[in-house]
């Protein structure tokens, strides 16, 4: 059906235009916005009649096809947004699928509790970091995501509510967390809040001057930290290579009442508010110069990174501390956002790199990187461990996120760097972090996630006629 076809939708549906979040990729959906689990099987019945297909979509974070749906419905859960019970003798939380992360710490942190595995936007919803179960900069350490959910309530394609967890029909549960909104609308979910405390952390921060040096750190740290980010220096050459700056962070011990945490609590909110505001405007603001940067890329991006390379060194061993907020979501806007570094020919991808094969994958794909006319923008490093969900990207080790924002003079090789790079991950047993992926191809997809057939195998079972898909699911998991 399309727009052209004329009929008279529920009040809460209406076609749009929707766009990628990066890249240029335009469709047209009919967005279906419910505000109940009764209007949620109303959607699902309508598109079940005519033989249209879901796509589950919390707040439209992901960047690629994982969220796109075109000429069918995206079933946007934004409004699905209530925090519903609290049982402080166990720290769970009961959610509706749409509410952001965000809106839990505002709730919760003040009382001295955190979400682990909190990824850097602070927007997105509980339901798309379960969907597509993100991780935090802590993941090595508690998982990611989907490790924090104790139970779900799952909107299958004839409309009947499951309940899931680790126990009742356990192997589904594994498969629905990190499965893109492939197998129903998760509607509800209870998740487990960690004691932490303060509301604060105390950073260090690390130069490393080579990959060596960067691995015997991050072994040292792990042990350590709380939290593990790396900015890699991806220009430097030979005995440089793998030149970064650690931040690694431990949740600080600071005494202090109720009342003052709930006002940094508060400041830290109203800040994550203002701070994007801002950042969005100034960003766009400042667009022209931001893209001739990145066009004139080379020695731009060299200077800067020697430079914030020598500032990070000048302050070795300098502890700084800051509220969580600020420190984990707030620092994305220290640099543009994804869209606007990528731009509309580029992308992201993050891969994961099993630890045994860490030093010899990150040399090859950095020097990949290295190698091209426009390396990546930005190149981050974290840890991971492994879990067991059916389709999970994470390794036991770490994952590169590179952002390229490639000239359209470069098209062609950034084709071919792609196969390449993909190519060594997938000797190396890496995977692509599928939320922020546009760029695999099914046969690589395929290779890199064993687990996708058992996870088809399952979908055949509770969604036989395909009701949930998206332009991903065209793209990798179905077989023609
Ligand atoms: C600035 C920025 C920083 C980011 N940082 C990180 C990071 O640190 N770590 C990381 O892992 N990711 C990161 N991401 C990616 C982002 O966290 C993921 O794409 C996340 O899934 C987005 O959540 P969302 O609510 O927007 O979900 P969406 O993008 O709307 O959906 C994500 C997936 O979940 C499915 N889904 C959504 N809701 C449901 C539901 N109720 N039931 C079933 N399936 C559902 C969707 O179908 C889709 O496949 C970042 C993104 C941005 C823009």
């Amino acid at each position: 059906m399309n727009p052209s076809e004329l009929e008279k939708l529920p009040s809460f549906m209406e076609w749009q235009e929707v766009a990628a979040f990066v890249g240029s990729k335009r469709t047209e959906s009919i967005v279906a916005r419910p505000a109940s689990e009764t209007e949620c099987r109303e959607v699902v019945e309508y598109c079940r009649t005519r033989k249209m297909t879901i796509c589950p979509r919390g707040s439209a974070r992901s960047y690629g096809d994982a969220i796109l749906n075109d000429r069918n419905v995206l079933l946007d859960l934004s409004r699905m947004n209530r925090i519903l019970d609290f049982n402080p003798d166990t720290s769970r939380v009961r959610v509706e699928a749409g509410t952001r992360i965000v809106d839990i710490f505002a709730a919760f942190h003040a009382r001295g509790l955190t979400l682990p595995a909190s990824p850097t936007d602070s927007t997105i919803s509980v339901g798309g970091a379960m969907g597509a179960n993100v991780n935090g900069k802590d993941s090595w350490r508690v998982g990611n995501f989907g490790d924090q959910v104790v139970s779900i309530r799952l909107m299958t394609a004839t409309g009947e509510i499951r309940e899931l967890d680790r126990e009742r029909e356990r192997e589904l549960f594994l498969a629905v967390i990190g499965g893109m909104g492939l197998l129903g609308v998760v509607t509800e979910l209870t998740l487990q809040l960690q004691p932490v405390p303060s509301p604060y952390l105390s950073i260090d921060i690390l130069p490393a001057p080579d990959l060596d040096s960067l691995i015997r750190q991050l072994d040292d740290l792990k042990e350590r930290a709380d939290f593990i980010v790396v900015w890699i220096d991806c220009y430097a050459k030979g005995k440089s290579l793998g030149r970064s700056v650690i931040h690694a962070t431990r949740w600080a011990d600071i005494d202090s009442d109720e009342e003052t945490r709930q006002q940094d609590v508060q400041r830290g909110v109203q800040l994550l508010a203002t701070q994007k505001k801002r950042a969005l405007a100034f960003y766009r603001l400042a667009r022209p110069f931001i893209n001739f940067g990145l066009h004139v890329q080379q020695l731009p991006f060299r200077v800067f990174n020697r430079f914030y390379y020598w500032l990070c060194s000048r302050s070795n061993s300098k502890q700084n501390v800051e509220l969580f907020l600020e420190h984990n979501f707030d620092k994305s806007y220290v640099v543009p956002p994804p869209d606007i570094l990528c731009g509309p020919q580029g992308f992201t991808i993050q891969i994961s790199i099993p630890y045994e094969n860490g030093r010899a994958a990150m040399s090859e794909l950095l020097r990949l990187c290295r190698d091209l006319p426009c390396p990546p923008a930005t190149t981050i490093l974290r840890l991971h461990r492994k879990d067991d969900h059916l389709v999970s990207f994470s390794e036991n080790g770490y994952s590169l996120n590179v952002e390229f924002h490639p000239k359209k003079r470069h098209l062609k090789r950034m084709q071919r760097f792609l196969r390449e790079f993909m190519e060594c991950g997938v000797r190396y047993g890496s995977k692509v972090h599928l939320p922020k992926d546009f760029k695999l191809t099914r046969a690589e997809f395929q290779s890199m996630f064993p687990g996708y057939r058992r996870f088809i195998e399952l979908k055949r079972q509770v969604d036989p006629t395909e009701l949930f898909q998206s332009d991903m699911y065209r793209r990798l998991f179905r077989e023609n």
